[in-house]
C-alpha cells in the first residue's frame, strides 16, 4: 500500500522521490506541481519592504470568470493566502501556458458601488491622498499602496481622477503574476499517478499487489479539508480494494 504524498513542503517527510522508482516500473506519472500555492510578483522594493507580511482583507479576487473573496498575503517576492489559492489552479495553468497572469482586485467589493462614489465624491479639504482614502473608501494602508503601485504601472494620476473613475479603479487593480511560487511552499500538489494506471479497487495495473492513495494520485483539490478528504477516502477505497484482492 503506498500512501506516500505529494512533494509539497519536503521537509515534512513527502519528498515525491517515489515517482523515480513508479518510473522506471513503467507506471505513468503526471508531472508533480504545485497546487494551492502562491504567485511571484516583481514588487517594487519599498513596497514589498514596508508591506510584506499583511494582509489584503476582505478583497475579491478575479481571474476571468473566476472570482474569489477572501484574504490574500503580501509576501516578499508575491502574493499567497487563502483567496489565491482558491485561484491557485487556473493561474498556475496560465502562467505555465502564457509566461504569467494578470490578477485583478476588488480592495472594497462589499461596499455598494453607489455609496463608495457618494463617499469618494465629499471633498478632500487638506487631508492628504492616502488620508482621505483611508477615511473615505475605508482602505488599509496596504490596499492604498496597492492601488497606487498599479495607478503609478498604468500611468494614471489618481488624485485627479473623478469618483467613479477611482471607486472602479479601488475595484479593479491589476497584479501581474510573474511565476508560480516552489512547490516546496506549496499546500499541496498536483500530478501524479494517474488513474488510468489504477484499476477500479486502487491497485497499480502494472504492479498487482500494489495499491496507491492519498495526494500520490493525479488529483488536485481546494483547501479547507478536501485533501484530507480526498486522501483518507482513496485511503478506505484502497485499503478495501486490498483486502478483496487478498481475499481472492
Ligand atoms: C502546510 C500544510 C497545510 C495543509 N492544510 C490543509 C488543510 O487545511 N486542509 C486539508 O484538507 N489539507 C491540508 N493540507 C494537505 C494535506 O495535509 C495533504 O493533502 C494530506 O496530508 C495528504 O495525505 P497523504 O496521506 O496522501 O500524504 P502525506 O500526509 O504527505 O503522508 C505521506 C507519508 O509518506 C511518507 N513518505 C514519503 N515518501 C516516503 C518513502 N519513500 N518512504 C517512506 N515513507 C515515505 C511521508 O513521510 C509521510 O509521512 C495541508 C498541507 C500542508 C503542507
Amino acid at each position: 500500500m503506498l500512501a506516500l504524498g505529494g512533494a509539497s513542503w519536503p521537509r515534512l517527510g513527502s519528498d515525491g522521490h517515489w515517482v523515480e522508482a513508479l518510473t522506471q516500473r513503467g507506471v505513468r506519472i503526471a508531472p508533480l506541481r504545485p497546487a494551492n500555492c502562491g504567485f511571484t510578483v516583481a514588487w517594487p522594493d519599498t513596497f514589498s519592504k514596508r508591506f510584506a507580511g499583511q494582509p489584503l482583507k476582505n478583497v475579491e479576487l478575479r481571474f476571468g470568470a473566476h472570482a474569489v473573496r477572501g484574504e490574500a498575503m503580501i509576501d516578499r517576492d508575491g502574493i499567497e493566502g487563502g483567496a489565491i489559492y482558491a485561484l491557485a489552479s487556473v493561474l498556475r495553468d496560465e502562467i505555465a501556458r502564457a509566461g504569467q497572469a494578470t490578477l485583478r482586485v476588488a480592495l472594497r467589493p462589499d461596499l455598494d458601488r453607489r455609496r463608495l462614489i457618494e463617499r469618494l465624491s465629499k471633498p478632500r479639504g487638506k487631508q492628504s491622498f492616502s488620508t482621505y482614502l483611508r477615511k473615505a473608501a475605508g482602505l488599509a494602508p496596504v490596499a492604498i499602496a496597492l492601488l497606487r503601485e498599479s495607478a503609478l504601472g498604468a500611468k494614471i494620476d489618481l488624485p485627479r481622477l473623478p469618483p467613479d473613475d477611482l471607486a472602479a479603479r479601488i475595484n479593479d487593480v491589476a497584479i501581474a503574476l510573474t511565476g508560480t511560487a516552489s512547490l516546496d511552499r506549496a499546500i499541496s500538489t498536483a500530478g501524479g499517478v494517474g488513474f488510468d494506471e489504477l484499476d477500479d479497487a486502487f491497485m497499480l495495473r502494472r504492479l498487482p499487489g500494489v495499491f496507491a492513495c492519498g495526494e500520490m494520485l493525479d488529483w488536485e483539490a481546494p483547501t479547507g479539508g478536501y485533501l484530507l478528504q480526498a486522501s483518507l477516502a482513496t485511503g478506505a477505497a484502497a485499503g478495501r480494494g486490498a483486502l478483496r484482492w487478498l481475499a481472492r
